[in-house]
């Protein structure tokens, strides 16, 4: 098979393989090493060479599609449709990074990105990249403490933000959280750049801290790309782990570029001129690499959407498709979920003649949403499988390549780059074809995945190479089949997956115990026709007299964490079932919360527990 002999070079020669991708990205000065690997498991892509995102994404294309449209917005939030071209765009980018200049800056600096699904966000990235900011975007639904553990961990020097978003026709107001969480920091930003879209009739600024963007933007402005070595940190994005604080995931400039660059090429098959539609948030590793900086890399249009799938009706994203002949389409299997609910005349009244190929990441595709999605839409729907921390995918069909038969439910293949291999639980062996393994990677890494955790490198270290010793562990459960296919079956660890969200179950817990009459609680997820996941609560009071709510838990949990983590519901019990030693028993709770059988209970400590359990659920 064609693709298998391409991945097969790609893990033995390395190096070879690489620098030949490592041609799809412009580089002010060229690489003298491919990769430095002297410092297992740290992998410094393309040493020496010098190149910047924002030059590939943008800059590079003046010359031959100036007037091609490179970004448009769609909101059905405000009704409204901008469009920027290439030059347009470069002068945005432009005028942002003076103003970001003049507010202090620097090369290294970090920046947070507070922003709903506008331009402006998108400007605000691609302006920090240009000037060798590190960006952190932190999703518009996190609430202020979550948004203020994140400004603690980057120390950013600016903070970027915007009155407010919208959501089903409903504004949801920014700036006093952001006050909040800037309140709640340790080490805010003294400065903070805020656009004003004119959703918050009431919008105050704080004096000598707040800029107010509209003012501040130069009507003209040329700030040079500057060049970085490729290893330094372009973003830190953070996603949950299995402890309550979540991870820096850290990014480079140069390996990142390639990775983007070639999957473009090899997976998604997206030409220059051609548009590009991924649905996620900007906030979510999916919303950097395939709304903002691939497609534009590629020299590609695309498009910012603010919205939902089915408002006005169920066939917006197909309209969309229709309208602006969108060739790729990226999107997650909820999505789907809601609207195969839906007529399938919302779709097929379109003229989807454009569209080549569907893509479908963040949680696992069930089959019949697999079915459904490729036979209303008469295109190859192509289930692939990432992580915030590979930042493009690990397991694809590689279309690009070769025209791979699809199996339904399963993300194909090990993506070249990847040395996958699926490894025994205990035993740390490689599993039998249809036996599960978990999913690992034989580092090195590739190029694009994350370089480490932000300013911990040991952590790195112990998170992700410490299950198996030296090698790269996904979380994930998966399964290959005697034709080599890939079927993912969910996580190893606490970690959830919300709608395509991922959250750690301890954060929850961690937020559900703000609430002052919680004592204790477990968190566990649970199968949920549309979501996939959800989480669902138990928790001892401390006093059952008070007369707690589910409710007020639930609020508790919205303000800590924002509402995406809210529980489904939350039981009271008098206590949580626990091994003798003292762990929660959290596989058994959701065993039972599924139907299940609780498994081995031998070393619970008090089988009533699990009896409350299985009242509070009946
Ligand atoms: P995130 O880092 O938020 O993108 O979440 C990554 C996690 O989502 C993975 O570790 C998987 O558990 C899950 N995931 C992503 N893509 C897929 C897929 N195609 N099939 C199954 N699970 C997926």
């Amino acid at each position: 098979m064609k693709y298998q002999e391409f991945h097969r070079r790609s893990l033995q020669d390395r190096e070879g393989f690489w620098a030949g991708e490592a041609k799809l990205v412009e580089w002010h000065k060229p690489f003298k090493q491919v990769l430095d690997y002297s410092k297992p498991p740290f992998a410094k892509w393309f040493v020496g060479g010098e190149t910047n995102l924002c030059h590939n994404a943008v800059d590079r294309h003046l010359a031959k599609r100036a007037d091609q449209k490179a970004l448009v917005w769609i909101s059905t939030e405000v009704n409204e449709e901008k469009s920027f071209t290439y030059k347009e765009l470069h002068l945005e980018v432009n005028r942002v990074a003076a103003m970001m200049r003049s507010l202090g800056v620097k090369r290294g600096d970090r920046v947070i990105v507070y922003m709903p699904m506008i331009p402006e966000a998108v400007f605000a990235i691609l302006a920090c990249a240009r000037i060798g900011a590190v960006h952190s975007v932190v999703f518009g639904g996190f609430a202020a403490a979550s948004l203020a553990a994140r400004i603690d961990d980057a120390k950013p020097s600016l903070m970027i933000t915007a009155d407010g978003g919208s959501r089903m026709g409903k504004v949801v107001l920014y700036k006093a959280l952001v006050d909040e969480s800037l309140r709640l920091a340790q080490h805010p930003p003294k400065k903070v750049l805020l656009f004003n879209r004119g959703l918050d009739p009431s919008l105050s600024f704080v004096k000598g801290r707040d800029v107010d963007w509209n003012e501040a933007k130069p009507k003209r402005a040329s700030v040079p790309c500057e060049w970085l070595e490729s290893s330094t940190p372009s973003y830190i994005l953070y996603t949950s782990g299995t402890t309550g604080h979540p991870k820096g995931v850290q990014r480079d400039v140069g390996g990142y570029c390639v990775a983007l660059a070639s999957s473009m090429k090899r997976i998604f098959c997206g030409e220059p001129g051609e548009t590009m539609f991924t649905t996620s948030d900007i906030g979510w590793v999916v919303g950097h690499s395939y709304i903002i900086y691939a497609p534009l890399i590629a020299g590609m249009t695309t498009i910012l959407y603010e919205g939902v799938p089915i408002r006005p009706d169920a066939g917006i994203w197909w309209k969309i498709v229709e309208d602006h002949k969108v060739a790729v389409m990226f999107s997650a299997p909820t999505a789907i979920r809601v609207l195969k609910k839906h007529d399938v005349s919302f779709l097929r009244k379109h003229d989807l003649s454009s569209l080549k190929h569907l893509y479908l990441a963040g949680e696992p595709l069930d089959e019949p949403t697999h079915t459904w999605i490729t036979q209303a839409l008469g295109r190859p729907v192509i289930d692939h499988y990432w992580q915030t921390e590979t930042g493009w995918p690990l397991l694809s069909a590689v279309p690009g390549v070769e025209r791979t038969p699809l199996k339904m439910g399963s993300p194909s293949f090990p993506v070249y780059g990847y040395d996958v291999h699926l490894l025994h639980e205990r035993t740390g062996k490689p599993v039998a074809d249809g036996e599960k393994g978990v999913v690992t990677i034989t580092p090195p890494l590739p190029p694009g995945c994350m370089t480490t955790v932000w300013g911990d490198d040991e952590r790195f270290v112990r998170t992700y190479f410490k299950d198996f010793k030296n090698i790269y562990s996904t979380f994930d459960w998966g399964i290959r089949d005697k034709d080599g296919y890939y079927f993912i079956l969910g996580r190893t660890d606490d970690v959830i997956n919300v709608a395509g969200h991922r959250l750690g179950t301890r954060e929850i817990e961690e937020a559900v115990s703000m609430h002052s009459n919680v004592a204790e609680c477990a968190v566990v997820g649970v199968v949920d026709s549309l979501k996939g996941q959800m989480p669902l609560a138990f928790a001892v009071l401390k006093d059952a007299s008070k007369g707690t709510s589910q409710q007020e838990i639930m609020e508790t949990v919205d303000k800590q964490l924002g509402a995406i983590a809210r529980p489904k519901a939350v039981h009271f019990v008098t206590l949580l079932p626990k091994t003798r030693s003292g762990k929660t028993l959290r596989r058994s709770i959701q065993a039972l919360a599924e139907g299940r059988d609780p498994g081995d209970l031998t070393t619970i400590e008090d089988p009533t527990a699990l009896e409350q359990i299985r009242k509070a659920l009946q």
